[in-house]
């Protein structure tokens, strides 16, 4: 059988898989209309409402680095600290050409709302460096992190703000800045989840966020009475997310039909080999040429017919253009943003039921929330007892979101974002003003 290379060894491999060139990430101002409604249906004071909108700490830091051929390059770095109400500032890193401060504010409150959904006591925070890593060596990968960590190790730590992997980085990229971290401050593995297993990384961790998506897949088809194993996927994205979540959606029974990445798409209505197309991707980079299957346009994607649609890779994919044609009954965001709010409208006037990204992959961070626990606690659990807890807390999520949608007469994304904001402002005014 063959098997996943575990979390990459230095120096081998930089980049596991290949990732998109556009990145189509959301705005502030796209988030403004969610927060507004969840806000009005709460009762919120308008005070409240203004101090939960602005970002607690905006960092914007330059980073120079001599290149192997000994020319300089200067890229600038991002962290924004979006709230800690709950707990310390929680977040990935991704390093992308397109990374700019408005989308990783975005980003940032986004994690805010989904550490308050999975109830972890956490706040939100996100980074980023406008590189393109495919570009730079593994050498140039590492000085560019440790000159990154060296600005902002002050700003970050254990109880006040732990960074985590996201697009375009790695656990390798949690090493880097663990070992320049720990310079400063001692050895303080807790200061970043998604890390080696060997350096204090949890086990289930790599799979987490698909993991997390098959159980909220799981939750959502049994309130509407089905099951997995008679539904049809389409999944965008076999990236780290995508790959584990058509993985073990195949091992549970479903029936993926179609998939795509940067490289091309595949289709074979009698269900995809997982674990073959695993296998082709590793050795070749991405899942085109592959023989299972038909291959298909990438762009036809999203509209092919089939129950369960698994957007996994980027924002703003399900859009004006598309909504319309959408013809999945479940939409289930495994990215962070990938529906518009125009799309939003669209697809719930046709009754396409869709589990928001703010529950649906939050499978990641509630594991390094684990990660976390562990490392305080200088004990580690085993794999089983990682992906039970996931369990546990995806399924209580999916009730609470449920509960507060009865409530507010919503739909999901309302009921996720109510969730969310309700728990960060009780945390807030609980806190008190007074300077
Ligand atoms: N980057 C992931 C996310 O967007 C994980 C964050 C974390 O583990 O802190 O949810």
């Amino acid at each position: 059988m063959w098997m996943r290379m575990p979390s990459p060894f230095p120096a081998a491999f930089y980049t596991p898989f290949p990732f998109p060139e556009a990145l189509s990430s959301p705005s502030c101002e796209t988030l403004v209309p969610n927060f507004k409604q969840a806000a009005k249906l709460l009762g919120l004071d308008s005070k409240l409402e203004k101090s939960l909108l602005i970002p607690f700490r905006e960092i914007k830091v330059e980073c120079t680095i001599p290149k192997d051929d000994g020319t300089l390059a200067s890229f600038v770095g991002f962290r924004v600290q979006h709230d800690n109400a709950r707990g310390p500032m929680k977040g990935g890193i991704r390093y992308h050409h397109e990374v700019d401060p408005d989308e990783v504010n975005a980003l940032a409150q986004l994690m805010t709302w989904k550490t308050a959904v999975a109830n972890i006591p956490y706040g939100g925070a996100k980074g980023g460096i406008g590189c393109s890593p495919g570009k730079l060596s593994c050498s140039e990968l590492e000085r560019l992190t440790r000159v990154f960590t060296q600005k902002i190790h002050d700003l970050i730590g254990i109880h006040t703000d732990v960074p985590a992997p996201d697009m375009g980085t790695n656990s390798q990229t949690m090493a880097w800045i663990l070992d320049e971290y720990s310079k400063f401050h001692g050895h303080s593995p807790a200061v970043v989840t998604g890390k080696p297993i060997d350096l204090g990384g949890s086990l289930g961790r790599e799979a987490a966020t698909g993991r997390g998506v098959l159980f909220a897949t799981e939750a959502v088809l049994a309130e509407y009475g089905k099951s997995i194993k008679d539904q049809r996927f389409i999944i965008q994205g076999f990236g780290n997310v995508g790959s584990w979540a058509a993985q073990l959606i195949s091992e549970a029974g479903g029936k993926v039909i179609a998939i795509s990445d940067v490289t091309g798409a595949v289709k074979n209505t009698n269900g995809l080999d997982i674990e073959n197309l695993l296998k082709h991707s590793a050795e070749n980079r991405g899942i085109k040429g592959f023989s299972g299957g038909e291959s298909i346009d990438p762009s036809s994607l999203l509209t092919k017919d089939c129950d369960v649609l698994i957007p996994a890779a980027l924002g703003g994919v399900i859009n004006r253009e598309n909504a319309n044609d959408i013809r999945a009954k479940f939409i289930i965001e495994a990215a962070n943003h990938p529906t518009d709010p125009e799309a939003d409208e669209i697809l719930s006037k046709k009754g396409v039921i869709i589990l928001p990204d703010i529950y649906a992959n939050s499978g990641g961070v509630t594991v390094s929330y684990f990660e976390w626990v562990q490392n305080i606690q200088g004990f580690m659990w085993d794999e089983k007892k990682v992906n039970a807890e996931l369990k546990t807390y995806m399924t209580r999520g999916f009730k609470d979101m449920k509960e507060m949608c009865k409530t507010h007469n919503c739909d999901l994304r309302m009921g996720a974002f109510t969730l969310g904001v309700n728990r960060v402002a009780r945390a807030t005014v609980l806190r008190g003003w007074e300077a």
